[in-house]
């Protein structure tokens, strides 16, 4: 098929079903087109996505198109240069469809909390597609694009990921250039692909990892080839008592299709052993009061001075500032500032930020012991399936539980996998969580491409 034909058909889609699903904020169908000729008539060597079509995260810069980061602080802006990564993926030949939506600077895991419009899941009208790249993971799962960019602070990538049914990755901390991604908390932040199948994933993964000289957290460790398997003889996986018969709140449905995935690694070969991870019931603390305090700081850009929408006639400096910001953020966003602020504040940073810093240690720690018996981990990614839109808005405390696997990983810096593994009695996408160690992607992506293919066999 052209590029040409190919992007038709997303565009189709996204005609046809994007009025109501609202995976995308913004489409430049002439620019993406033009793209996709020009591709069509190149007669040099093809690159490896040559003609494909990928939907970037809207905190993630285009250069000259709109760019929100999902909230209305933002409206109006363009940014005048690509992400390192949209250049890496332009330079591999692929063809950009267009902007997803996002809950507000990645802070949900519904995309509710957008500024501009929920995202719904194609798989189920009435459902959430995760967060916070809902847009990514409902564009990809609505055949609107090939793959997606995302971004994963605690989940963000896995999650929407497993709630369409999808693979997804988040790297290392420090494997993907951030240089042009709006920051949320900056010692978690990295980039990802999602895609229908881990192989997919792994091909967009190959072309946008590695050190980037406009990034100084990016760093230069080799990129391992993945050698992919049929069977996995000698692997040992790891499944810890927290994330599965100590786990809390996990739904029954969700826990019988983790121990199917266990079984089919077995099937093929592996070894399971139980580990322990005992600070996981502190991680979602840590993770909120982490990410909080870090995105405190880097949202005090948006002052409307420097960057982001001012109030119109302000009485005094001060009343510029703090209307411009009352105005154009969302509740979510404003309730974690002052959270993050308070954290940071003289008097609690021991008690709260310090402690928290204390705590990711100890998580970080609670890895490296892993390790020392387990190649991979396996495990849940959220507690439950897709929840209906609304279900949650009204109690933030209630949506951040449902972080309770997919935070740790990003505390603790290492690859995490979304891998789907089947249905639910509702016929709702369940997906699990592969966690790797530090830099070990290809390892990941060659287990979860066996343990995909032992749910869906066509794929891949
Ligand atoms: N749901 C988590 C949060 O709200 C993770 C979001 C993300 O990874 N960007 O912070």
């Amino acid at each position: 098929m052209t590029a040409t034909a190919h992007l038709q058909a997303c565009l189709a889609e996204i005609a046809a079903r994007d009025g109501r699903i609202a995976a995308f904020l913004h489409v430049d169908e002439v620019a993406a087109l033009a793209r996709a000729r020009e591709l069509d008539a190149q007669t040099q060597a093809h690159g490896p996505l040559h003609g494909l079509t990928i939907a970037v995260k809207d905190n993630i810069a285009v250069a000259g198109q709109p760019m929100t980061a999902g909230s209305r602080m933002l409206a109006g802006y363009a940014p005048p240069r690509d992400a390192t990564v949209v250049a890496r993926l332009l330079a591999a030949g692929a063809v950009l469809v267009g902007k997803t939506n996002m809950d507000e600077f990645g802070m949900g895991s519904s995309t509710e909390l957008s500024g501009f419009v929920p995202t719904r899941n194609p798989l189920d009208l009435t459902r959430v597609p995760g967060g916070s790249s809902g847009g990514s993971a409902a564009a990809v799962a609505a055949g609107m694009a090939w793959a997606a960019l995302g971004t994963d602070t605690g989940g963000s990538i896995r999650q929407p990921a497993a709630f369409c049914g999808l693979a997804g990755l988040k790297p290392t901390y420090g494997r993907v250039s951030r240089s042009g991604v709006v920051a949320y908390a900056s010692s978690l932040d990295q980039v990802g692909p999602l895609a229908r199948t881990v192989r997919d994933v792994a091909r967009v993964y190959a072309v946008i990892a590695g050190r980037d000289p406009l990034d100084a957290t990016s760093v230069d460790v080799p990129l391992e080839p993945v050698s992919w398997r049929e069977d996995l003889g000698g692997l040992r996986i790891g499944v810890a008592r927290e994330h599965l018969d100590a786990a809390d709140g996990l739904d029954r449905q969700v826990k019988a299709r983790i121990e199917q995935a266990l079984a089919e690694l077995r099937a093929r070969g592996a070894t399971l052993v139980s580990v322990s991870l005992p600070h996981t019931r502190h991680a979602i603390a840590a993770y909120y009061l982490v990410a909080t305090a870090e995105a405190s700081a880097n949202l005090s850009r948006y002052d409307g001075l420097r960057y982001g929408q001012r109030t119109a006639n302000p009485p005094t400096l001060d009343a510029l500032y703090t209307h411009s910001r009352a105005d154009a953020l969302g509740k979510e966003v404003q309730r974690r500032i002052l959270l993050g602020t308070f954290a940071l504040s003289a008097g609690f940073q021991d008690d709260f930020y310090q402690k928290a810093c204390r705590v990711r240690r100890r998580i970080a720690e609670d890895f490296s012991h892993a390790w020392q018996r387990c190649d991979v981990l396996l495990g849940p990614i959220s507690p439950v399936a897709p929840w209906k839109l609304g279900e949650k808005i009204a109690d933030p405390l209630a949506m951040y539980l449902m972080d309770a696997f997919t935070v740790a990983p990003s505390l603790a810096g290492v690859p995490a996998l979304a891998v789907p593994v089947g249905r639910d009695a509702q016929h709702l996408p369940i997906g699990a969580q592969l966690i790797g160690q530090p830099f070990a992607e290809a390892t990941l992506l060659a287990v979860g491409d066996v343990l995909q293919r032992a749910f869906t066999p066509e794929a891949a």
